[in-house]
């Protein structure tokens, strides 16, 4: 039989072995397997640093034996119940380089002291538990290692080097297992051909990638190792990057409806601004305007932080191609936003949005909100009015991508808020214009450079990078939640402002009661539970009823979270945008783009439970209008402590780039890439988007160069197709929707 990659692990391998690769880890050929990288190498005598295990953290460790101890114990519970209701206790002490120890338990396994002798060095795998103040792994799997790596009748073949692979793995099959049969495969597998294109792989110096896959697994030094790991990750980073920029030549080639600079609707609203545009808007805007006059679409992502003023840039790219006779589709991520957007784009148009109205100035349009709650009813006279063009602006959710919403000249699709949405539902929304509209997508989350070549690789981006003037600058301070008169200061700061005539916001990690997990999304992002295991999160419905009570008594309390229906939400935030609510009690559905410049003080409760660019995006709710804003961070956290550190961050500066740095470092790759790429999050195995920077860009412009001298990949077909595959993945997670 010819062995290849794509030889099903069930004929190489032994019956077990192959179903707990298939059912524990979805690993089905040989290919697969061989691309089941370790995530770490442990060596004898390496430092483990076995004081930084976390309790109930399933690891491997790499330690040597110091001491075995055989007691007997009469169990409380059935567990380890021996004859005569005694049972025997083994403990076995283990100790890394640094002499650091960890606890090995065995009950009723006595026999194993024979083999668990001082001076062992071995792999112990179990999940990390505390007893009396000491870590330890109880009944934990292990493979012992050579007792003398140069004598090889004892030499355990499978990690008789130095660097011993260590993969995720899961209790029918430890990260041993996972090797032997590594080694197995690799062993009938010959070197597959290299798909890298010859001549770059050669200028590179890369190495051939069936060395690269033996090297990967099965290291003979450190330097094999990082030449493997490079090679690989140079494979991943082209591959993407091909992808990224083979679309883009691919749209820049496509023909778009052009509209010209200016036009009447546009004109009449830039003359009744009641302020000066920022140099940024102003530079910016010039951009995207000579852009929508070309023949070619758009594709164009504009960065900005809070309060930048993207909304308005948007909206004059929207009025431009309204004033020639197209239509433009904002999509936000949220009801309340789309319906915020909706009331403010039509208060700044003023009569401008009053369009077939009597009275309405020629060039008006109208200005109507699409979302998945609205009733039939409701939505028949929208969907007439976006079908027969009556609707130059139309504001949405993902409802707009759904059947049934036909537009009769979509030119220009303004997509806020990008994070929450996969370039799937972009493709989604575009697909829904007789030629390829230009786009337009808006993020406030400040993206790295090689980040945004990846994430956003298909679209030229544009930042502002000021405020407009007149902007009040926020306070940041962090609070104890522990100390009574921080506490009670915090409240009555509150009180203050709403005696002020101003508002506030109070937020919490979570809803309440009837939270389901994974309930609708709004959840602080996962750095909960940081500080080891307490209390749940606090929660809205909770919170709102004890300062009803008590801290914000007498005040006008209001209620917003995912879970109310979307009337009730879009009640609730005209309320307090009409002034009629004083303190807005609320999850993070309030964290992107929601806008009441009367609002001057948030209190964030277990602020811990937060990201870092969560908060960053939460405090830009306040400090909106000409006074100054207040953020109150109340955490648990103590000083010193992972999490207060981040506290700490926020609290000490504004700059939302150099908070998001600080966050990407904290965040693992596949959340970076989020929806945003979803093909590309399993792609990416090896690629670090924030510490391989300098090959994702060199990658890029390899991918580039590519692309110009042979954009179909005529001279590559092996790595064309691997290209195919990446981008038909996508394609794939398309059509599921
Ligand atoms: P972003 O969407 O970037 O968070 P917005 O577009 O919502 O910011 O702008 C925030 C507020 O600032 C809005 O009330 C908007 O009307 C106002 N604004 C925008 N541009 C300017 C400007 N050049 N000068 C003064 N205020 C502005
Ligand atoms: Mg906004």
């Amino acid at each position: 039989m010819t062995v290849g990659l794509e030889t099903r692990l069930r004929e190489v391998l032994g019956k077990k072995t192959a179903e707990a690769l298939a059912d524990g880890l979805g690993l089905e050929t040989a290919g697969d397997l061989l691309a089941h990288y370790p995530f770490r190498y442990a060596q004898r005598g390496e430092r483990t640093d076995l004081a930084s295990l976390g309790i109930g953290d399933d690891v491997t460790v790499a330690a040597q034996v110091r001491a075995a101890v055989k007691k007997t114990f009469t169990p409380r519970s059935g567990r380890g119940r021996g004859r005569g209701g005694r049972g025997e206790l083994l403990e076995v002490i283990v100790a890394d380089e640094a002499g650091r120890t960890l606890t090995l338990t065995f009950f009723n396994q006595g026999w194993r002291a024979k083999e668990l002798v001082a001076g062992r060095w071995g792999l112990f795998a179990g999940k990390v538990a505390q007893f009396r103040g000491r870590l330890q792994l109880n009944s934990p799997q292990y493979q012992l290692l050579a007792e003398d790596a140069d004598d090889p009748s004892s030499a355990i073949e499978e990690f008789a080097g130095t660097l011993i692979p260590v993969y995720r793995s899961t209790a029918e099959l430890p990260t041993w297992n996972i090797a032997k049969a590594v080694h197995t495969v690799l062993g009938l597998v010959p070197d597959p051909p290299d798909p890298l294109p010859a001549p770059l792989r050669e200028r590179l110096g890369l190495l051939e990638y069936g060395a690269a896959l033996r090297q990967i697994h099965r290291p003979e030094s450190h330097e094999y190792l990082g030449a493997a790991k490079k090679r690989l990750k140079w494979q991943e980073a082209l591959v993407m990057q091909t992808v990224l920029v083979r679309r883009k030549a691919e749209s820049a080639g496509e023909a778009a409806k052009p509209y010209p600079e200016g036009g009447a609707i546009l004109d009449a609203f830039d003359a009744r601004l009641p302020f000066d545009l920022t140099d940024g808007q102003r530079q910016v805007g010039a951009e995207i305007a000579a852009e929508l006059a070309r023949e070619h679409p758009m594709h164009r992502l504009l960065q900005g932080d809070v309060g930048s003023g993207k909304t308005l840039v948007a909206l004059r790219a929207m009025l431009q191609v309204v004033a020639h006779g197209g239509q433009a589709a904002l999509l936000a991520p949220t009801e309340v936003l789309a319906a915020q957007h909706h009331r403010s784009i039509a208060e700044m148009l003023g009569d401008l949005a009053n369009g077939g109205q009597l009275g309405a100035p020629p060039e008006a349009t109208q200005v109507v909100l699409l979302t998945g709650s609205a009733t039939a009813a409701q939505r028949r006279p929208v969907l007439d009015a976006v079908k027969t063009g009556a609707a130059g602006i139309v504001i949405g959710t993902h409802a707009l991508l759904y059947d049934g919403v036909d537009f009769a000249d979509l030119g220009l699709v303004v997509v806020d808020e990008q994070h929450r949405f996969g370039v799937e539902q972009r493709d989604a929304l575009r697909a829904k214009a007789q030629r390829p509209p230009h786009t337009l997508v808006m993020t406030a989350t400040p993206i790295p450079r090689t980040v945004a070549m990846t994430v956003y690789g298909d679209l030229e981006t544009s930042r502002l990078t000021e405020l407009p003037a007149g902007r009040s600058p926020i306070a940041t301070h962090v609070v104890p939640y522990t100390d009574g008169r921080w506490m009670q200061r915090t409240w009555t700061r509150i009180r203050e402002e709403v005696a002020a005539g101003r508002q506030a916001y109070v937020v919490c990690p979570r809803v309440g009661d009837a939270d389901q997990k994974n309930g609708g999304g709004e959840d602080a992002d996962a750095v909960g539970g940081a500080d080891g295991d307490k209390r749940p999160p606090l929660a809205v419905t909770d919170v709102i009823e004890q300062l009803r009570a008590d801290q914000l008594s007498g005040l006008r309390l209001g209620l917003l979270h995912g879970r109310l229906d979307a009337d009730e939400k879009d009640r609730v935030m005209r309320a307090y945008a009409a002034g009629e609510i004083d303190v807005l009690v609320a999850t993070t559905v309030i964290e992107v783009g929601v806008n009441v410049p009367n609002a001057t003080a948030m209190v964030v409760l277990d602020a811990e439970r937060f990201g870092i660019s969560q908060l960053h995006q939460l405090r830009g709710r306040v400090g909106r209008g000409s006074h100054p804003g207040l953020c109150l961070l109340v955490s648990e956290a103590m000083e010193g402590s992972p999490s207060r550190e981040r506290l700490d961050a926020v609290a000490s500066t504004t700059d939302g780039f150099a908070l998001a740095e600080l966050d990407l470092e904290q965040r693992r790759e596949g959340d970076v890439l989020g929806a945003a790429q979803s093909g590309m999050k399993s792609h990416v195995k090896l690629l670090s988007l924030l510490k391989d920077a300098d090959i994702i860009a060199a990658s890029r412009a390899e991918a580039t160069a590519l692309i110009e001298a042979d954009p179909e990949l005529e001279r590559f077909p092996d790595f064309a197709a691997l290209v195919d595959d990446l981008a038909a993945d996508r394609g794939e997670f398309l059509e599921k929707g």
